[in-house]
């Protein structure tokens, strides 16, 4: 297949921890046409991601907390609302339970409802989400009158759970290894097909020994065209007609 043949899409990647590979991956990024949503773990370095974004047609910076950081970095949240007026992307931001510490899951969920309470003041914010043991509880906090855009990235609940947060309109951005392992295949097959987009999570997802880069979100295209029984082409036509409608206001 012409690689060149349609843009890919990359709901979910941490442009920012490629190291000294950074620019080669945002120079591919570009030249690749691979529309790229670049999370941020901490509102501390996000500039740096914004300012990567300058002039960029397919990078969209995107301002987050990560749960796991919650713990210790929770005095950044100040930091994180002034970013919230200049990029309509957020993220990573979500629950982790891997946790069992009841406190910190609690002040994850405290600092986690805050931000979705200010990005649902502006009503038109794209945020993608970390769920890991939590999805019921994120769930909850998303609540079914949502107003923006909530993409469930590398969702690993329930069917049940996944149901849930399809009815209230939640999208999944789904990644090589998901579709590699029989238990995250069974998920994507019960994924409302409009509401599928692809993912990364580079550089932690692993492709052979190597950090997953946005353009290896073709395998993911190739992964739910098997799943959907249908051409490649279609469904990275398919992937990226659902990006479009995913970040329209
Ligand atoms: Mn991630």
């Amino acid at each position: 297949m012409d690689s060149t043949a349609f843009d890919l899409v990359d709901a979910h990647c941490h442009v920012d921890l490629f190291g000294k590979e950074e620019a080669s991956v945002v120079e591919q990024i570009e030249r690749r046409r691979v529309h790229t949503i670049a999370v941020t773990n901490t509102p501390s370095v996000f500039f740096h991601t914004r300012d990567l974004a300058v002039n960029k047609r397919y990078l969209y910076p995107a301002i987050g907390l990560h749960p796991e950081l919650v713990d210790s970095r929770s005095h950044e949240l100040d930091r994180l609302w002034p970013h919230l007026a200049e990029t309509r992307f957020v993220g990573e931001v979500g629950l982790d339970y891997v946790t069992s510490d009841l406190d910190l899951r609690r002040k994850q969920r405290d600092v986690f409802s805050a931000i979705l309470s200010r990005c649902a003041d502006y009503g038109d914010r794209v945020i993608t989400v970390h769920s890991r043991r939590s999805a019921s509880d994120v769930i909850a906090a998303i609540g079914s009158n949502f107003q923006g855009t909530v993409i469930l990235h590398w969702f690993s609940g329930t069917r049940r759970e996944l149901e849930r947060a399809a009815t209230i309109g939640c999208w999944f951005s789904v990644n090589p290894t998901m579709i590699r392992s029989k238990s995250g295949r069974q998920l994507v097959e019960l994924m409302p097909k409009d509401r599928v987009l692809t993912e990364t999570d580079g550089p932690f997802v692993k492709i052979g020994n190597r950090g997953a880069i946005p353009s290896d979100a073709l395998e993911a295209v190739r992964g739910l065209a098997e799943v959907w029984n249908e051409p490649v082409e279609r469904t990275g036509a398919h992937i990226l007609d659902n990006f479009r409608r995913a970040i329209a206001r």
